[in-house]
Protein backbone atom coordinates (compact mmCIF):
# COMPACT_ATOMS: atom_id res chain seq x y z
CA UNK A 1 0.00 0.00 0.00
CA UNK A 2 1.21 3.28 -0.69
CA UNK A 3 0.60 6.82 0.42
CA UNK A 4 -2.14 8.55 -1.64
CA UNK A 5 -0.65 12.25 -1.90
CA UNK A 6 3.62 11.51 -1.56
CA UNK A 7 3.11 7.64 -3.26
CA UNK A 8 6.23 6.60 -0.30
CA UNK A 9 4.88 3.08 0.89
CA UNK A 10 2.66 2.39 4.38
CA UNK A 11 3.84 0.01 5.97
CA UNK A 12 1.44 -1.37 8.72
CA UNK A 13 -0.17 -4.03 10.16
CA UNK A 14 -3.59 -5.39 8.73
CA UNK A 15 -6.99 -4.30 10.67
CA UNK A 16 -8.94 -7.26 11.28
CA UNK A 17 -11.66 -6.08 9.11
CA UNK A 18 -9.42 -5.90 6.24
CA UNK A 19 -7.14 -9.52 6.72
CA UNK A 20 -10.95 -11.16 7.15
CA UNK A 21 -11.98 -9.13 3.84
CA UNK A 22 -9.04 -8.85 1.32
CA UNK A 23 -10.76 -6.22 -0.80
CA UNK A 24 -9.61 -3.13 -2.31
CA UNK A 25 -8.88 -0.58 0.61
CA UNK A 26 -9.61 2.89 -0.12
CA UNK A 27 -6.73 5.62 0.01
CA UNK A 28 -4.43 5.57 2.74
CA UNK A 29 -1.89 9.01 3.68
CA UNK A 30 0.93 7.97 5.34
CA UNK A 31 1.79 9.48 8.97
CA UNK A 32 3.99 12.56 7.25
CA UNK A 33 1.41 13.41 5.15
CA UNK A 34 -1.90 13.26 7.64
CA UNK A 35 0.14 15.98 9.53
CA UNK A 36 0.19 18.30 6.60
CA UNK A 37 -3.56 18.14 6.62
CA UNK A 38 -5.89 19.85 9.21
CA UNK A 39 -9.91 19.33 9.46
CA UNK A 40 -12.01 21.91 9.73
CA UNK A 41 -12.19 22.81 13.83
CA UNK A 42 -15.39 22.25 15.68
CA UNK A 43 -15.20 26.11 16.35
CA UNK A 44 -16.59 27.45 12.94
CA UNK A 45 -18.50 30.19 11.30
CA UNK A 46 -22.01 28.45 10.80
CA UNK A 47 -22.23 30.06 7.49
CA UNK A 48 -19.10 29.20 5.53
CA UNK A 49 -17.27 26.87 7.88
CA UNK A 50 -14.02 29.29 8.55
CA UNK A 51 -12.05 27.84 10.78
CA UNK A 52 -11.85 30.49 14.17
CA UNK A 53 -11.90 30.15 17.66
CA UNK A 54 -16.16 31.03 18.24
CA UNK A 55 -19.33 29.68 16.75
CA UNK A 56 -20.30 33.13 15.58
CA UNK A 57 -20.58 34.47 11.82
CA UNK A 58 -17.34 35.60 10.33
CA UNK A 59 -16.33 38.93 9.03
CA UNK A 60 -16.27 37.59 5.66
CA UNK A 61 -20.24 36.27 5.86
CA UNK A 62 -21.02 39.54 7.86
CA UNK A 63 -20.11 41.39 4.79
CA UNK A 64 -21.92 39.43 2.18
CA UNK A 65 -24.84 39.68 4.25
CA UNK A 66 -24.55 42.68 4.72
CA UNK A 67 -24.22 43.15 0.56
CA UNK A 68 -27.19 40.15 0.02
CA UNK A 69 -29.61 40.02 3.05
CA UNK A 70 -31.33 37.45 1.30
CA UNK A 71 -28.24 34.81 1.36
CA UNK A 72 -28.88 31.91 3.56
CA UNK A 73 -25.55 30.16 3.19
CA UNK A 74 -24.60 26.73 4.77
CA UNK A 75 -21.51 25.68 3.79
CA UNK A 76 -19.51 22.47 4.97
CA UNK A 77 -15.88 22.15 4.35
CA UNK A 78 -13.53 19.60 5.45
CA UNK A 79 -10.01 20.76 5.33
CA UNK A 80 -8.46 23.81 6.34
CA UNK A 81 -7.07 25.46 3.18
CA UNK A 82 -3.05 25.70 4.60
CA UNK A 83 0.47 25.19 3.10
CA UNK A 84 -0.33 21.26 2.80
CA UNK A 85 -3.67 21.60 1.10
CA UNK A 86 -2.10 24.39 -1.26
CA UNK A 87 0.42 22.36 -2.20
CA UNK A 88 -1.66 19.33 -2.87
CA UNK A 89 -4.28 21.41 -4.87
CA UNK A 90 -1.24 22.64 -7.10
CA UNK A 91 -0.17 19.13 -7.80
CA UNK A 92 -4.30 18.23 -8.36
CA UNK A 93 -4.68 21.17 -10.17
CA UNK A 94 -2.91 22.11 -11.83
CA UNK A 95 0.11 19.68 -12.64
CA UNK A 96 -2.33 16.89 -13.66
CA UNK A 97 -1.59 14.66 -11.21
CA UNK A 98 -4.79 13.15 -11.74
CA UNK A 99 -4.35 10.37 -9.08
CA UNK A 100 -4.66 13.19 -6.54
CA UNK A 101 -8.26 12.63 -6.90
CA UNK A 102 -8.63 9.69 -4.75
CA UNK A 103 -6.37 11.34 -1.70
CA UNK A 104 -9.65 12.34 0.28
CA UNK A 105 -12.39 10.23 -0.64
CA UNK A 106 -13.37 8.85 2.42
CA UNK A 107 -13.90 11.91 3.84
CA UNK A 108 -15.28 13.59 1.26
CA UNK A 109 -17.95 10.64 0.82
CA UNK A 110 -18.81 10.33 4.26
CA UNK A 111 -19.66 14.21 4.60
CA UNK A 112 -21.63 13.98 0.94
CA UNK A 113 -23.58 10.76 2.43
CA UNK A 114 -24.44 12.35 5.64
CA UNK A 115 -25.90 15.69 3.48
CA UNK A 116 -29.03 13.14 2.43
CA UNK A 117 -29.50 15.44 -0.58
CA UNK A 118 -31.62 14.51 -3.98
CA UNK A 119 -28.95 15.88 -6.15
CA UNK A 120 -24.77 16.59 -6.03
CA UNK A 121 -23.83 19.32 -8.72
CA UNK A 122 -20.34 20.03 -8.80
CA UNK A 123 -19.28 23.21 -9.91
CA UNK A 124 -18.03 23.42 -13.45
CA UNK A 125 -15.16 24.38 -15.56
CA UNK A 126 -15.82 26.69 -18.49
CA UNK A 127 -14.78 24.20 -21.37
CA UNK A 128 -11.85 25.87 -23.02
CA UNK A 129 -10.36 25.15 -19.34
CA UNK A 130 -11.67 21.79 -19.23
CA UNK A 131 -10.02 20.99 -22.38
CA UNK A 132 -7.03 22.35 -21.44
CA UNK A 133 -6.62 20.29 -17.89
CA UNK A 134 -7.81 17.27 -19.76
CA UNK A 135 -10.72 17.01 -16.66
CA UNK A 136 -12.50 19.04 -14.05
CA UNK A 137 -10.90 18.49 -10.50
CA UNK A 138 -14.11 18.71 -8.88
CA UNK A 139 -15.78 15.96 -11.26
CA UNK A 140 -12.73 13.87 -10.62
CA UNK A 141 -12.78 13.88 -7.20
CA UNK A 142 -16.54 12.74 -7.19
CA UNK A 143 -15.97 9.92 -9.43
CA UNK A 144 -13.34 9.02 -6.91
CA UNK A 145 -15.29 8.83 -4.08
CA UNK A 146 -18.27 7.25 -6.30
CA UNK A 147 -20.49 9.71 -5.39
CA UNK A 148 -23.54 10.09 -8.39
CA UNK A 149 -23.82 13.85 -9.75
CA UNK A 150 -25.60 15.86 -12.14
CA UNK A 151 -23.90 18.78 -14.40
CA UNK A 152 -26.61 21.56 -13.67
CA UNK A 153 -24.60 24.21 -13.77
CA UNK A 154 -22.75 25.73 -16.60
CA UNK A 155 -20.00 28.21 -17.21
CA UNK A 156 -20.30 31.28 -18.94
CA UNK A 157 -17.30 31.90 -21.67
CA UNK A 158 -15.19 34.45 -21.61
CA UNK A 159 -14.68 34.78 -17.88
CA UNK A 160 -11.64 34.12 -16.95
CA UNK A 161 -10.23 32.19 -14.01
CA UNK A 162 -10.28 33.52 -10.46
CA UNK A 163 -6.56 32.95 -9.63
CA UNK A 164 -5.76 35.21 -12.22
CA UNK A 165 -7.80 37.89 -10.82
CA UNK A 166 -7.30 40.09 -8.03
CA UNK A 167 -9.47 40.14 -4.89
CA UNK A 168 -11.20 43.33 -5.31
CA UNK A 169 -11.82 41.92 -9.27
CA UNK A 170 -12.68 38.98 -8.24
CA UNK A 171 -15.53 40.47 -5.87
CA UNK A 172 -16.93 42.68 -8.88
CA UNK A 173 -17.23 39.55 -11.49
CA UNK A 174 -20.23 39.11 -12.62
CA UNK A 175 -22.29 35.82 -13.09
CA UNK A 176 -20.18 33.27 -14.34
CA UNK A 177 -22.18 30.50 -14.27
CA UNK A 178 -26.09 29.78 -15.94
CA UNK A 179 -28.62 26.67 -15.58
CA UNK A 180 -27.51 24.16 -18.11
CA UNK A 181 -30.55 22.34 -17.33
CA UNK A 182 -34.37 21.81 -16.16
CA UNK A 183 -34.28 20.41 -12.62
CA UNK A 184 -36.08 17.39 -11.82
CA UNK A 185 -39.71 18.86 -10.37
CA UNK A 186 -39.05 16.01 -7.61
CA UNK A 187 -35.60 16.96 -6.14
CA UNK A 188 -36.05 19.50 -2.81
CA UNK A 189 -32.01 19.56 -2.11
CA UNK A 190 -29.29 20.21 -3.93
CA UNK A 191 -25.96 20.26 -2.61
CA UNK A 192 -23.46 22.07 -5.10
CA UNK A 193 -19.78 21.17 -4.51
CA UNK A 194 -16.13 22.60 -5.20
CA UNK A 195 -13.02 21.84 -4.37
CA UNK A 196 -11.84 25.28 -2.30
CA UNK A 197 -13.97 27.59 -0.89
CA UNK A 198 -11.89 30.98 -0.94
CA UNK A 199 -14.08 34.33 -0.99
CA UNK A 200 -17.26 32.62 -1.18
CA UNK A 201 -18.16 34.47 -4.25
CA UNK A 202 -18.08 31.25 -6.44
CA UNK A 203 -20.28 29.55 -4.35
CA UNK A 204 -22.33 32.25 -4.01
CA UNK A 205 -22.79 32.78 -7.73
CA UNK A 206 -23.47 28.79 -7.90
CA UNK A 207 -26.10 28.93 -5.54
CA UNK A 208 -27.74 32.15 -6.75
CA UNK A 209 -28.84 29.91 -9.92
CA UNK A 210 -31.40 28.26 -8.21
CA UNK A 211 -33.31 30.90 -6.88
CA UNK A 212 -35.69 30.53 -9.71
CA UNK A 213 -36.41 26.98 -7.67
CA UNK A 214 -37.39 28.54 -4.48
CA UNK A 215 -39.19 25.09 -2.77
CA UNK A 216 -35.50 23.83 -3.67
CA UNK A 217 -33.50 23.62 -0.42
CA UNK A 218 -29.41 24.34 -1.57
CA UNK A 219 -26.17 23.56 0.67
CA UNK A 220 -22.60 23.45 -0.35
CA UNK A 221 -19.55 21.58 0.57
CA UNK A 222 -15.81 22.54 -0.24
CA UNK A 223 -12.91 20.23 -0.01
CA UNK A 224 -10.98 23.12 1.77
CA UNK A 225 -11.77 26.39 3.01
ZN1 LIG B 1 2.57 10.53 2.33
ZN1 LIG C 1 -18.19 32.72 7.45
Amino acid sequence: MECSNCRQPIIRNLTILEYLLPIRSSAELCLDCQRKFQKIPITHCPMCSRSQDSSSVCLDCQAWLRVYPEINLQHTALYQYNQGMKEWMHRFKFLGDIQLAGTFSKDLRKAIIRQKVDIICPIPLAEERKNMRGYNQVEELLKAANIPYQLLLAKNENVSPQSEKSRVERLNMGQPFHLAKEINSDARTILIVDDVYTTGRTILHATSCFWTYPKIKITTLTLAR
